[in-house]
C-alpha cells in the first residue's frame, strides 16, 4: 500500500524536473531522398532545452531554418534525426498531445464571415468533428470570454475581423492558440506584418499574458530587439544550414515596459546581438 502511495508523487517529480521543450540534437534535411544537389539541409545539430515558463527567441537570417524548427516542435513536420520532446514526451509519439502546444503564425487565420468569439472557439470545433475535446461546449464558451479578456479584446467578442485592426485580429490568433490552455505557445514572427507602434504595444501586451497564464513561449522574429526586449534567452541561428551560433542570456528586469528599450543595459545587449549578427552575414 505504501508503494502506491508514494508512486503518485514520484511520477509527479519526474515531470517537474524534465524540460518543457527539448530539441535533441536535430538535423532536418528537405528532399532527402532526392538527388544531393535537389536535397536542402535545412537545420544541424539544434540542441536546445527549454525551461518551464521560460521566454526564448530565436533569431536568424532569412531561410536559416526557423519557421521548419517551430513545424518539428508542433509535430507537424517530422526531424530528418535526433527529436522534440515536449514535456518529456516525443511529439512524433502517440502519446503526444496536440493541445499541449498553440501555434500563432504572422498573418492572422481568423475566417471573415465568423464573428470573433466564433473564431477563438474554430479550433474547439474542428477538434469536437475529430472527437478529441475533453470538455463540453459550454465550457469552452466560458474559456473563450475569459480569453477576449485576457487579450484586451473586450467589446469585440460580436466583431467580424474584417472590423478589426492588424493588431487586433492577431490578439484573435492568440486566444484561438490559448483555447486549449496549451502549456506551449510558439510564434512564428506574429507582429511582422504590424507597424512599429502596434507592434510595441503587442510585445509589452504579449508580456503580460505571458505573466499571467505562466505559458512557455518559443518565439520567432527577425526583430533582434524585439527579441531582446521579449526574451529570457535569444538563440541566434547561422544561415543555412541553420545551427546555433550563439545565445544570449537576457538579464533585464521583469516586468519590462516602455522605458526598458530606453535602459543602458537593452542598449548594450541590443549592440551586442547586433555584431552577433553581423558576422555571420
Ligand atoms: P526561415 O523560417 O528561417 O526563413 P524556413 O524554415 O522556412 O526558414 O526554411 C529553411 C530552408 O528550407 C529554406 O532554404 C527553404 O527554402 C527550405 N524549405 C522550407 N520548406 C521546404 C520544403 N517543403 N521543401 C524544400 N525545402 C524547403
Ligand atoms: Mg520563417
Amino acid at each position: 500500500m505504501n508503494n502506491q502511495t508514494n508512486k503518485e508523487p514520484e511520477m509527479k517529480d519526474d515531470t517537474a524536473e524534465c524540460s518543457m521543450i527539448s530539441f535533441n540534437d536535430i538535423d532536418k534535411v528537405y528532399g532527402e531522398d532526392a538527388p544531393a544537389e535537389e536535397s536542402v539541409t535545412a537545420l544541424k545539430g539544434i540542441d536546445i532545452d527549454i525551461e518551464r515558463g521560460e521566454f526564448v527567441s530565436v533569431v536568424g537570417p532569412s531561410g536559416c531554418g526557423k519557421t521548419t524548427l517551430l513545424h518539428m516542435t508542433a509535430g507537424i513536420l517530422d526531424a530528418t534525426s535526433g527529436s522534440v520532446e515536449i514535456n518529456g514526451v516525443d511529439v512524433q509519439s502517440p502519446q503526444h498531445e496536440r493541445k499541449e502546444v498553440g501555434l500563432v503564425f504572422q498573418h492572422p487565420v481568423a475566417l471573415e464571415w465568423r464573428t470573433v468569439r466564433k473564431n477563438i472557439m474554430l479550433p474547439v470545433q474542428i477538434l469536437k468533428e475529430n472527437g478529441a475535446i475533453d470538455h463540453d461546449k459550454e465550457y469552452y464558451r466560458d474559456r473563450a470570454e475569459e480569453l477576449i479578456s485576457l487579450v484586451g479584446l473586450d467589446g469585440f467578442a460580436n466583431a467580424y475581423p474584417n472590423e478589426l485592426s492588424g493588431g487586433m485580429q492577431q490578439r484573435v490568433t492568440i486566444s484561438q492558440a490559448l483555447i486549449y490552455n496549451p502549456s506551449v505557445l510558439l510564434m512564428d514572427e506574429p507582429f511582422g506584418s504590424l507597424d512599429a507602434m502596434t507592434k510595441d504595444d503587442l510585445n509589452i501586451e504579449l508580456l503580460r499574458i505571458w505573466r499571467e497564464t505562466e505559458k512557455t513561449i518559443l518565439f520567432i522574429t527577425h526583430d533582434l530587439d524585439e527579441a531582446i526586449f521579449l526574451s529570457d534567452r535569444v538563440v541566434v541561428l547561422s544561415p543555412r544550414p541553420g545551427q546555433v551560433a550563439e545565445v544570449i542570456d537576457v538579464d533585464l528586469e521583469r516586468p519590462r515596459d516602455e522605458d526598458t528599450r530606453g535602459s543602458e543595459r537593452f542598449v548594450e545587449l541590443s549592440a551586442k546581438l547586433h555584431q552577433h549578427f553581423k558576422r555571420l552575414q
